[in-house]
């Protein structure tokens, strides 16, 4: 259903449709999650389809940590006038069980102008799409000024010792060494069907977790004393939930707050205008407004599970919580643990790393990429607007960063802000919304390499 000559502007022509949603669904119905799936069958499938279209086996990888979790990496050679451009996705999926959904979630189903099925927004439209724009370059003979690489990749979600991205960046460099990488993790953000902003995401936060341990000799409950593990314990988590760290901006989160007070029609407008000044009241009033906002503008430190006790008739010999940090780019976590110290106050309060802390620093907030994301979207888009962000979750970026290739996060799929259903029941993607994306990245990764 197309409003309009403008909306049918941005489709790219039927064929092109075709072979994408062909891949789509493809891709959707091999179930890929963590326990339940290998990644290996949708490397081979993209393989075949890349082969068939005149890619030689030269220019096609397929490998990874174990054979169950391959991933694949394409090569489409340019010039070789600048370094070559990394186009990312991800091939697995959260699990999704059948009888939680009112619809098989591995099997691609188009109704009510939207595609219904797992990973149909996360992730494999994007990487269906790489790979339907990158065969339709080469049918056009289209010359890039460096090599386009795509590479899909195994277990993002969750983690896990077989992640794709990590293990092309640890044993595989040479192969996915790029300028730059483009990835998950921005979208489009519609309201009530309007299109309201392109989000870019250009760094994101990193998760750790501190196991917090107040050990004690004990004793008979009958003949308890001051000294009670549980109660330090609590005492500590007590002073933490009183406890903010600084709020502060840095670079990317500047540029979205002003961004954001340009399409901002309500009483907020001037505070996000103030924030992206710098002003701390500002920051103050818009971090009370909103979580998400709040944690865009500080570290955050928060307790998720706690244990202690061993017996209903004893004083406790061990209590314990885990305490969940997202930590902005600037704030290391040497900082971040003695804070949290400082705010225990209490030497019977012991706390220690919990788990590997991986930390992607932020990716440069270069102009050429951002114009080339802003001057596609306001073409196809009109008014849209770009906004950088600093997501708060986490996505396979982080291991192109730290390795050096700065990592953007751009679809150009929009979906309602309200309803975002990844990795969630009944996950979807809008029709157009899929197929104005194919556009939009397949104009995007052109400019960026012409
Ligand atoms: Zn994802």
């Amino acid at each position: 259903m197309l409003a309009g000559a403008a909306l049918a502007d941005n489709l790219p022509p039927e064929p092109e449709r075709q072979l994408a949603r062909e891949i789509y669904k493809q891709l959707i119905e091999i179930p890929s999650g963590f326990t339940t799936g290998a990644t290996t069958p949708v490397a081979e499938a993209v393989a075949a389809r890349l082969r068939a279209a005149g890619f030689p086996d030269s220019d096609i990888f397929l490998g990874g940590a174990i054979p169950r979790k391959f991933n694949l990496v394409v090569r489409y050679h340019g010039s070789g006038k600048r370094k070559p451009i990394l186009l990312l996705a991800h091939t697995d999926v959260v699990e999704a069980k059948r009888e939680d959904w009112t619809i098989d979630p591995f099997v691609l189903l188009e109704k009510d102008g939207y595609f219904y099925g797992r990973g149909t927004s996360d992730d494999k439209a994007q990487a269906a799409v790489w790979i339907a724009n990158l065969i339709r370059y080469k049918r056009e003979g289209f010359q890039p000024d460096r090599d386009i690489i795509v590479a899909l990749t195994a277990d993002e979600e969750g983690g896990g010792p077989y992640n794709g991205a990590k293990w092309l960046v640890q044993n595989k460099r040479e192969l996915v060494d790029a300028e730059y990488c483009l990835n998950e993790g921005g979208w489009g953000e519609s309201v009530d069907g309007k299109r309201i902003a392109n989000d870019i995401q250009v760094s994101e936060k990193s998760y750790v977790n501190f196991r917090v341990e107040v050990h004690n000799k004990g004793g008979h409950s009958s003949m308890p004393v001051a000294d009670n593990a549980i109660y330090h314990l609590a005492g500590a988590l007590d002073r933490l939930s009183r406890f903010n760290f600084p709020l502060k901006t840095n670079e990317v989160t500047q540029a979205y707050f002003r961004e954001l007070a340009k399409i901002e029609r309500s009483p907020v407008k001037a505070d996000l205008e103030q924030v992206a000044a710098g002003s701390p009241q500002a920051m103050q009033s818009v971090a009370t407004l909103s979580p998400v906002w709040n944690s865009m503008l500080r570290t955050t430190c928060v307790a998720t599970m706690l244990e202690g006790g061993h017996a209903q008739n004893a004083l406790p010999q061990l209590a314990a919580a885990n305490i969940n940090c997202r930590v902005l780019p600037e704030d290391d976590i040497e900082y971040v643990q003695s804070t949290l110290t400082r705010v225990f106050a209490d030497d019977q309060v012991g706390i220690k790393l919990a788990g590997e802390f991986e930390k992607g620093p932020a990716s440069p907030l270069r102009q050429d990429i951002l114009k080339a994301v802003s001057r596609v979207t306001d073409t196809m888009w009109p008014g849209v607007v770009t906004v950088p962000m600093m997501v708060t979750g986490g996505t396979d970026g982080r291991y192109f960063r730290e390795a050096g290739i700065p990592t953007y996060g751009v679809q150009g799929f929009f979906m309602d802000r309200n309803d975002v259903r990844a990795h969630g029941r009944d996950e979807r993607m809008g029709v157009q919304a899929f197929y104005e994306g194919q556009t939009f990245l397949y104009q995007l990764v052109k400019e960026l390499s012409k």
